[in-house]
């Protein structure tokens, strides 16, 4: 697995040891190698932090106690994930390996304990609390729980290693704050992590932490490990990073404010930094910085509901029918104002009055000023306001005196709206809806303010009114509709289809016709999300409807590109966008559908890895050299995932769902012959009929039986893939070199190079074998027999070549492209199990592929899983 992603797990996502056990789960089941980032339990940062308040005040057993229950949480913790430690013969399923973690464990925590306890009374004594003493005490949560948490991935059989924060994660001085330096954390990943992760580990890390411009320990601020993650993920060049937290992402409102908050799917990084910096808990405000330009898609999912896919948060996200998203608020507020009929007019009472604040240190969330200039409010935290006002009146000291200024106030029992949504820019509308909104709802609107970036308004509020204002604006904007994922396709199975060609179409076609009738009879529903072949990818999270796919496969039929004017990719090009936009799509186990006929194998593999079924009607992935089909096979089954390929066997034929049967019912398959190529059997009807051979191939390549080149039918090499494929069924391991074939036309004919390849002067120089098809034939219809193109699999040997078969026989009465399958069993050995029907054409290609496609949907709704579950 060459995908690397980085996972974070909060506080209360390791809050209890069954919450830990749950996070090894998703790590176990993770489609990439891993950096894990993890948080303190849950209150550990402010039992630390108020140990330390306590030692600054004193208060020795304040801090003695804190430093009690720092140690009685972690042991139990290790107790309980490691049942077996507690022998310390060794005995046990945990054997001496997991008695020896426990110990180590133990003893760090024990460590920690004292050494906070050590640093609390030096705090005591000096009454000081330095920024670093403070850092270093709240330090110990993150830490401690790492190292728990890294040797219980190695109990649990998953290689890993403890790195700490202070060796990837390095911060300079900027702006007067610390900020990471990404250049720096990117070289001490690569030095640190990196040799870690190529050698198969996960690598554990605590968050919320990091090194300072001296060489200390610093902090990142509350809710931190978010950031952290962030900036490993930055620093490894992830695929992705996920959040895992105690809520199942992002919403549109919260829910104890709205009732009908819904969970939101995606977002724009902007609208997720927006609404975190406006008041969302979920989601530290910052998160999204190292990873916007970098593309990394960022996941907000429920630690302790794997199977709903969350919120994605990304680059590619649209306003979706929404131009306005979410809503937040942020509450014990005060709004702060200044006014004066003696402003009017003067510059720069605002700068002065916003620089007062800044210097008095305080942030102000939100500056408005009312357009007569009359009057200038601002919002900070009701806590803050009596001393802002004295900031202010100190600095407008002269105004006062002169009465420019009338009124320095502050009025508390405030809450702040934000309005977030992308599709705000440049429409009016919102505003005045929003304002309509309120009014309506009786809502008194006391400041308002644009955000420069055009993608919130701010609206203050009094505290009373805050929950009817967000319900009327819930209502207005219509988010009640919002639906997530994890609602609109619950018993959906989503695929994606590769290769766009005429099987594809005709998929599309049945998946229209029969969507209702697979949804009634058997409850499941398949929605295609994406369609990708060489020129390009079509990706759309909610599916695309049958009139978008329709109108895709008229542009194909066409032949027109996915993306008009897009240029034709090479499969390694083709891999890199699907690994942009199809493998993020959040979807639960979805379905790939490859139905090219191209060297896809590497490509399956990492679909494979990245959670996704796969369904084949393409047999060159599974016909390759006998490796590549054990580790497709293999991975599949190692991801409990499902690959299947009835389509490339016998087309609409369901020759391997017969096979299993038998297998199923303890019968053992001796050998299958048959007929395998609908376009063989047309050209052998025809040479019946009379036609000449080159006229008959004439036909059928004109017909579109054969394959786009028809050397792939007449050589005998796409009978010999399926043969190749039935074989490997049966658990029978051989080399394509290994198939004895007869090609249906001499080499000298084979053109040879591929790019000069002309099929019409192939065809015209077949007329040389006219007459020698034509004698063959007669000679077998004097003994009574025809001409067939027989695949023969028996129990040693693989032949694929022209027989002559009697005309009487099952497979002598073939027409056209009828298929036919001769298995011979121990239970059917005189009397053999005969499948005959048609056998070629997209229609029945599609009608196999769709038969995968249904019993694994069917399969997912009994056993719903998350996607790498
Ligand atoms: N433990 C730290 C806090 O509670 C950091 C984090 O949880 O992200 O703020
Ligand atoms: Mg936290």
């Amino acid at each position: 697995m060459n995908r690397l992603e980085v996972y974070k797990f909060g506080g209360v996502a390791m809050g209890t040891p069954d919450a830990v056990r749950g996070a090894a789960e998703r790590v176990a089941a993770a489609p990439a190698r891993l950096a894990v980032v993890v948080s303190a339990m849950s209150g550990v940062t402010d039992l630390l932090l108020g140990a330390a308040q306590s030692a600054l005040a004193g208060d020795e057993a304040g801090y003695r106690d804190a430093a009690e229950r720092f140690a009685a949480r972690h042991l139990e913790l290790v107790d309980a994930l490691f049942p077996h430690g507690r022998d310390t013969d060794g005995r046990g399923a945990g054997g001496r390996d997991a008695s020896g973690r426990a110990a180590a464990l133990r003893s760090l925590v024990a460590e920690a304990a004292d050494e906070l306890r050590a640093m609390c009374e030096s705090v005591a004594v000096l009454r000081e609390l330095t920024p670093r003493a403070r850092d270093t005490v709240v330090a110990r949560g993150e830490r401690t729980l790492a190292r728990i948490f890294a040797a219980y991935l190695e109990e649990r059989g998953i290689a890993s290693a403890y790195v700490d924060a202070v060796e990837v994660i390095v911060t300079e001085r900027r702006l007067g704050g610390l900020w990471p330096s990404f250049p720096r954390c990117a070289r001490l990943a690569r030095e640190r992590l990196a040799p870690l992760l190529a050698g198969g580990r996960t690598v554990v890390v605590p968050g919320f932490l990091g090194r300072g411009p001296e060489g200390e320990l610093v902090t990142l601020g509350r809710g931190g490990t978010d950031f952290s993650a962030a900036i490993l993920a930055r620093s490894l060049g992830a695929a992705a990073v996920t959040l895992w937290k105690e809520v199942d992402g992002l919403m549109t409102a919260d829910p104890r404010s709205v009732p009908s908050a819904r969970l939101l799917p995606a977002l724009h990084y902007r609208e997720a930094a927006e609404l975190a910096y406006y008041g969302a808990r979920v989601l530290h405000p910052r998160t999204m910085v190292p990873l916007a330009d970098r593309r990394i898609p960022l996941f907000v999912r429920s630690a302790f509901r794997p199977e709903i896919a969350g919120t994605r948060i990304a680059h590619d996200v649209g306003e979706g029918g929404y131009p306005v998203k979410a809503l937040t608020a942020i509450h014990g507020q005060a709004l702060v104002s200044i006014d004066g009929g003696g402003m009017i007019g003067v510059p720069g009472v605002a700068g002065r009055a916003f620089s007062a604040l800044s210097q008095a240190g305080h942030s102000v969330v939100m500056i408005s000023q009312s357009s007569s200039e009359a009057s200038i409010c601002f919002v900070v935290p009701e806590a803050e306001a009596g001393h802002a006002v004295a900031a202010l009146e100190e600095t407008f000291r002269l105004e006062r005196r002169d009465r420019l200024i009338e009124r320095i106030a502050a009025e508390r029992g405030v809450a702040l709206i934000a309005v977030v949504g992308l599709g705000m820019r440049g429409r009016k509308g919102i505003a005045a809806r929003t304002f309509g909104a309120l009014s309506g709802a009786g809502v008194n609107v006391m400041a308002v303010a644009q955000g420069s970036s055009e993608l919130n308004i701010t609206i203050a509020v009094l505290e009373r009114d805050a929950t009817r204002a967000l319900q009327a604006l819930h209502d207005e904007f219509q988010l009640a509709k919002v639906r997530p994922l994890s609602d609109s396709a619950p018993r959906g199975a989503s695929l994606a289809m590769l290769g766009f060609g005429q099987i594809g179409r005709a998929l599309a076609e049945q998946l229209a016709a029969q969507g209702r009738h697979l949804e009634r009879e058997l409850g499941v529903r398949l929605v295609v999300t994406a369609v990708a072949d060489r020129s390009g990818v079509r990706a759309a999270e909610a599916g695309l409807s049958t009139r978008e796919l329709a109108a895709l496969a008229r542009r194909k039929a066409r032949g027109e590109r996915l993306h008009p004017g897009g240029a034709v990719l090479g499969l390694e090009a083709l891999r890199e966008r699907l690994r942009a936009e199809l493998w993020p799509l959040p979807a639960r186990r979805p379905i790939l559908v490859d139905l090219t006929s191209e060297e896809t194998a590497p490509l399956l593999l990492e679909a494979l890895a990245e959670g996704f079924h796969v369904v084949l009607a393409n047999k060159k992935p599974l016909a390759g050299p006998q490796a590549e089909y054990d580790r497709l096979v293999e991975t599949a089954r190692e991801r409990g995932l499902e690959l299947r390929y009835e389509a490339t066997a016998g087309a609409g034929l369901p020759v391997l769902d017969t096979l299993a049967k038998l297998r199923e019912s303890g019968d053992r398959v001796e050998s299958i012959l048959g007929c395998f190529s609908g376009t063989l059997g047309y050209l052998m009807t025809a040479l019946e009929g009379g036609r000449p051979f080159s006229e008959a191939v004439r036909e059928a390549w004109r017909l579109g039986y054969t394959e786009p080149d028809p050397r792939e039918d007449l050589s005998g090499r796409d009978v010999a893939r399926k043969a190749l494929i039935l074989a490997r069924a049966l658990g029978r391991r051989l080399e394509p070199d290994q198939v004895a074939l007869e090609p249906l036309f001499p080499p000298e004919l084979d053109a040879g190079d591929d790019d000069a390849f002309d099929p019409a002067r192939f065809v015209d120089g077949l007329a040389a074998l006219d007459d020698s098809f034509a004698r063959r034939l007669a000679r077998a219809r004097r003994d009574g027999n025809t001409l067939r193109y027989v695949a023969r699999i028996g129990p040693r040997s693989l032949k694929v070549g022209i027989e002559a078969v009697p005309a009487a026989s099952p497979m002598g009465g073939l027409r056209g492209t009828a298929n036919q399958v001769v298995i011979h069993s121990r239970r059917y050995r005189e009397n053999p199990l005969i499948v005959t029907g048609p056998g070629a054409g997209a229609d029945v290609t599609a009608a196999g592929v769709l038969n995968d496609l249904v019993a694994i949907a069917v399969q997912e709704r009994r056993a719903p899983g998350g996607r790498g579950a």
